[in-house]
């Protein structure tokens, strides 16, 4: 279902010219930015912290944190001394050397990004986990990348199986009243009396960073690493996507379990000297509300799971509270359907901005600019300095308008450099030496906007035409009794497929077969007949990521009885 297009916003943005830059751009020009252009030595913790400190910006606000019991603050200068003294406690209590992968598994907290920075200091790798993990997924990631260290709390240690991970030699405990022994030490005991003085671990631009295991929507999670150069393209964006000035205040909602809470949740903000805000604790439409107001944030990321949840959360909330800082809002993890965007316009009176791109791209691909009209259901047009394309199964390049894989011209700054453990799977991503394709199906249409259709795999085909999960999914939300779709391909003997919607109604609406009815009418009429739904199964909720994204895979292993695979990251 087609939205009508939104014209670019008005204003002065980082990103004036979209067609003029994209046509003149080279990433080597962004490496003059960094101070290891002059200097070869490269840190990520350097770049986004010690350099503000040392600057201007030494009493500007970094972080800002609140959670229920908690509300801080932290200049860079602060940062500073904080992540020294966290590395220097790091390095006094175990054997961790450069390129040894530490994981850190808490709830976010300032502790969190003192010790991950402190960990980078020290030259480290580090993985985040997302602390809702259970046993399993945690014991799955650290043994997989052979992890030495792992920053957690008392709450969840139960969790972390380490009798079963001989080379997890050392546990750093957030926390109070901590029992320290060979393995266990106490982290906020030396935290504040470490030295806060650190002599950094100087990099090569080619060294790891972070290691970030994928979302597990498709199969089991690969731990894709990323280089400190990664920080050349998170540097960029931040500017064209994020549009982020001097005087921003920025709030990213993703937590850094996923790679939008580190590479955008810290890196990019930090990289370009941004204040950023932290919110602790869970979901709730009003606390998210009082955060923007209370903080006056001015550039919103967040994800289509939690716009539609503060749609749920119905209009006239919105209208407690002062949201009138807010002036760029972007979305990321999943499609964002037109009608989010269009309750976009009607509520905040802002335009949402869709980025794609994946744990692999370590930085955003094709995304929508403040100064660009958006399509409402498209994701926009590649970062200037990455070629996207639609390629065939050949890696032939597609026409304007046509459905295949989408595909990315390899070499990209902030392009993973490994599938930790399984260089198979790395070279499995690449197609004639030439594309990194992205296992999304999308085309482009005539003027260079790029619309996803869905994972390949949920790809359907039925009566010999090809339909993609997400416009069919995205109309369904249209429908005044949808509250969430996921739509898959059943196997049927005469179709090939047919289309089944697994569907959760909203309050007020119960199942029935003059609702199925008015439904599949519903899609008929705003797409197409072919892709309306053959049949509709009613559930109370969706099987999802714990980072919100609908499990097709799960669903459709439900629906042909087949086993239904990794189940890590699923909520509960
Ligand atoms: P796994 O690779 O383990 O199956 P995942 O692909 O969900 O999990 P991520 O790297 O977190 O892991 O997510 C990237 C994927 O999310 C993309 O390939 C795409 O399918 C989806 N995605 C991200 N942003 C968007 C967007 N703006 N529009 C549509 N889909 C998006
Ligand atoms: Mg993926």
């Amino acid at each position: 279902m087609k939205v009508e297009a939104i014209p670019a916003a008005q204003g002065n943005y980082l990103l004036h010219n979209y067609e003029e830059t994209a046509a003149n751009f080279d990433w080597t020009d962004v490496e003059k930015e960094f101070s290891w252009y002059e200097t070869g030595k490269v840190n990520m913790a350097y770049e986004a912290i010690d350099r503000h400190a040392e600057s201007d910006r030494k009493n500007k606000v970094a972080l800002y944190y609140k959670d229920q019991g908690r509300s801080e603050s932290y200049t860079f200068y602060e940062m500073k001394r904080m992540t020294n003294r966290a590395a220097n406690l790091l390095k006094a209590h175990s054997n961790l050397e450069k390129g040894d992968r530490i994981f850190i598994f808490m709830p976010r907290s300032p502790e969190l990004y003192f010790m991950m920075f402190g960990a980078l200091k020290m030259g480290l790798i580090v993985g985040p986990l997302f602390e809702a993990f259970m046993e399993g997924a945690i014991y799955d990631r650290l043994d997989d990348s052979d992890a030495k260290a792992i920053i957690t709390t008392p709450e969840l240690l139960s969790r972390v199986p380490h009798e079963r991970l001989p080379n997890l030699k050392t546990i750093f405990l957030v926390g109070e009243k901590i029992e320290e022994d060979q393995k266990v030490i106490d982290v906020q005991k030396y935290l504040g009396t470490s030295s806060d003085q650190f002599e950094i671990e100087w990099l090569d631009k080619e060294d790891g960073l972070v290691l970030h295991y994928t979302s597990g929507s498709t199969g089991k999670p690969k731990g894709v690493l990323h280089a400190q150069y990664a920080m050349v393209q998170q540097y960029q964006t931040a500017k064209w996507v994020l549009d982020l000035n001097e005087q921003d205040i920025y709030w990213c909602t993703a937590d850094p379990g996923w790679v939008t809470g580190t590479a955008y949740g810290v890196f990019a903000p930090w990289l370009t000297g941004t204040t950023t805000v932290i919110l602790g604790g869970r979901f709730s439409p009003e606390g998210w509300y009082k955060a923007i107001e209370d903080f006056g944030v001015t550039v919103w990321y967040s994800a289509p799971t939690a716009f539609r949840m503060l749609m749920g959360a119905g209009d006239a909330l919105v209208k407690e509270f002062n949201l009138s800082t807010l002036r760029h809002v972007l979305s990321v993890g999943e499609p964002l359907n037109p009608e989010v965007v269009r309750w976009g316009m009607q509520v905040f009176k802002k335009r949402i901005h869709d980025t794609w791109w994946m744990t692999e791209t370590g930085g955003h691909m094709i995304c929508n600019y403040p100064s660009m009209t958006i399509k409402p259901g498209s994701m926009g047009k590649p970062v200037p300095g990455i070629k996207a394309a639609i390629v065939d199964d050949q890696g032939n390049e597609l026409p304007a308008n046509q459905m295949g894989n989408l595909a990315i011209k390899k070499g990209w700054p902030s392009m993973m450099r490994q599938i930790w453990n399984n260089p198979q799977k790395y070279e499995s991503y690449f197609m004639n030496d030439e594309w990194y394709v992205s296992g999304d199906s999308a085309y482009m249409d005539e003027e260079g906007y790029f619309w996803f259709q869905g994972r390949v795999d949920d790809v359907i085909m039925t009566s010999g035409e090809r339909v993609g999960p997400f416009e069919v999914e995205s109309t369904l939300l249209e429908h005044p009794a949808v509250a969430e779709a996921g739509v898959i391909g059943k196997p049927d003997p005469v179709r090939g497929e047919v289309i089944k919607a697994f569907v959760a109604l909203n309050e007020g609406y119960d199942p029935s077969e003059e609702l199925i009815q008015d439904i599949q009418q519903f899609v008929k009429k705003g797409l197409a007949a072919h892709a309306a739904p053959r049949e509709i199964e009613f559930k109370d909720k969706l099987p999802k990521t714990r980072s919100g994204k609908i499990m097709r895979r799960v669903l459709k292993a439900w629906e042909l009885d087949l086993p239904t695979g990794d189940l890590s990251t699923m909520e509960d």
